[in-house]
């Protein structure tokens, strides 16, 4: 009793926050990560390391213990390929004769070190190139794919729900079912309707280098010998032969239906020239110690990533790919959260962990090796709250929250979003599969139930308007830059969500627990 009094004392004397001096210290870690001298933090790059030792610095000054292996450091080694495409080629053969592809412009190669460096082999269409055994949905079934490559349009039928297709559209899963029916490699082709970057754009980063962790066995797709990507507006040379076109299988997908699979009666050949290397980057993890003497051990873990696209293809004359919101904003978020709790005293009963990872951008490849080679106990860390690419461009209002209804931690988010008068959304996109690109996946692919987020907005509003355009314009382009405009303050009132919800998390009585309906349990230790 007489605690909670003081308890109530203590709120009182609390200032209001000021929205705008922490929206405005939350920007000035961005104008450091964002900055041109940071390179685009590339994965491996010096900028990258430059920026890490910045988090470093802001870690320590927020009072947070070093947790990394080499004092707030991890690092972690990659394998590194980068296509030679004057060298490259990828053909259709039919009937013997032989229609050379443009890379860049009808299609794409994969590049990740393993790839084979020549493939010559049928192409089966495979419809959406899925397989969920909840749903027996398999896209595989009764075909003959020994020694063939898979080609499938992303996305799925609406009758799988949103998390399962996540779920199996996971790099890592999808290639385990296609290797199980015999395949050697798979052929992508997006719909139009949902990809975030138009062709014309994201075919620029073909070039870039592609990583793979150095240690193998934290490899997610062995056995792949070709992978391509194929531009959807010039996907029906693929189906020339096979009595159906691309656009009546688009006008299935679109309607969420189940697609038909068939032989494309053609050959897809194919020379790829990489070049290898191997370089080294850092994950950097951080402890602000539990005050319960039990609890203490166990950990509520704050993510974002550090690393975004480096240098890259000029666009408008800007070739640094700064990702000031993507994620600069989430890393900032991780050094405004720390920052809050040394400021107001807050001890929160478990433990926190601070991890700004690298090698988002390859793959999750930075958050796979901190779960495979974590720095604490893995089995005590009991949630994972991930920020990346929240994307304050208006006032708070609505929060998209993505895994709200596969664990306990969605009813930590409403209350703390209730007492917030902030309206909780669920995903309104799961086709764009949100839940499975960032690193809170893999958390939870090891069991740990994991929340990310979004502003939300109302269909048809003006804030759908500043997203989607955000994201078609901004959205791994140069763009994402110091000179654009966002909401600092709504960014602050975020930031004060986090912390509720993290302080929330780690000190309540028990830890978070998978919904006994949620799919994602089966990862559960
Ligand atoms: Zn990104």
């Amino acid at each position: 009793m007489r605690s909670i009094v003081i308890f109530m004392m203590a709120a009182a004397l609390l200032p209001a926050a000021d929205l705008t001096k922490e929206g405005d210290r939350w920007w000035s870690h961005i104008q450091v990560l964002a900055d041109d001298k940071m390179e685009g933090r590339n994965t491996g790059s010096a900028g990258h390391l430059r920026a890490a030792q910045f988090v470093a610095g802001e870690f320590e000054r927020a009072g947070l213990k070093p947790a990394g292996t080499s004092g707030y450091l991890q690092p972690v080694k990659f394998k590194v390929a980068q296509i030679v495409e004057d060298q490259s080629s990828l053909a259709i053969v039919r009937d013997g004769k032989v229609t050379p592809l443009k890379l860049g412009d009808d299609a794409n190669l994969s590049v990740r070190p393993g790839l084979a460096e020549s493939v010559d082999a049928e192409a089966v269409f495979c419809g959406y190139g899925l397989l969920v055994p909840e749903n027996h949905f398999d896209d595989f079934a009764g075909l003959d794919l020994k020694g063939k490559i898979v080609v499938y349009i992303a996305g799925g039928p609406s009758d799988v729900p949103g998390n399962l297709r996540s779920h199996y559209s996971f790099r890592a899963e999808r290639w385990r079912a296609i290797q199980k029916a015999g395949a050697i490699g798979v052929a992508a082709i997006a719909n139009p309707k949902s990809m975030d970057i138009p062709w014309e754009r994201s075919t620029l980063a073909r070039l870039n280098a592609a990583m793979e962790l150095a240690d193998e066995r934290m490899a997610d797709a062995p056995g792949q010998q070709f992978g391509a990507t194929i531009n959807p507006a010039h996907a029906e040379k693929f189906f020339a032969a096979s009595g159906h076109t691309f656009a009546e299988l688009l006008a299935l997908a679109d309607q969420g239906k189940a697609l038909p699979r068939f032989p494309l009666h053609i050959r897809l050949r194919a020379t790829e020239r990489m070049r290898m290397s191997e370089v080294e980057s850092q994950n950097v993890v951080a402890l602000l110690p539990g005050s319960d003497s039990v609890l203490k051990n166990e950990y509520v873990v704050f993510g974002a990533h550090l690393d975004h696209l480096g240098v890259g293809a000029p666009m408008k004359g800007d070739a640094i790919y700064n990702g000031a919101m993507d994620d600069g904003s989430g890393v900032a978020s991780l050094i405004e959260i720390a920052t809050m709790a040394k400021l107001e005293s807050l001890r929160p009963r478990r433990s926190i962990l601070f991890i700004a990872v690298t090698g988002e951008e390859k793959g999750l490849l930075g958050s796979q090796y901190f779960t495979g080679a974590p720095t604490v106990p893995f089995k005590n860390i009991v949630a994972e709250i991930n920020m990346d690419m929240y994307l304050p461009l208006y006032p708070l209002k609505n929060l998209e929250v993505q895994g709200l209804d596969e664990s306990s931690l969605g009813a930590d988010i409403r209350a703390i979003c209730e007492k917030a008068g902030v309206i909780v959304q669920p995903d309104k996109e799961p086709q764009r599969n949100l839940f499975i690109r960032s690193d809170q996946y893999s958390f939870i692919r090891r069991g740990v139930p994991a929340l990310t987020f979004k502003f939300g907005y109302d269909a048809g509003s003006p804030e759908e308007k500043l997203a989607k355009d955000w994201l078609r314009e901004r959205y791994h382009a140069p763009s994402d830059d110091l000179n654009q405009p966002v909401d600092k303050s709504a960014a602050a009132r975020f930031n004060r969500l986090m912390l509720d919800l993290g302080m929330r998390v780690a000190s309540a009585n028990g830890r978070p627990s998978w919904n006994a309906d949620s799919f994602f349990k089966r990862f559960e230790r």
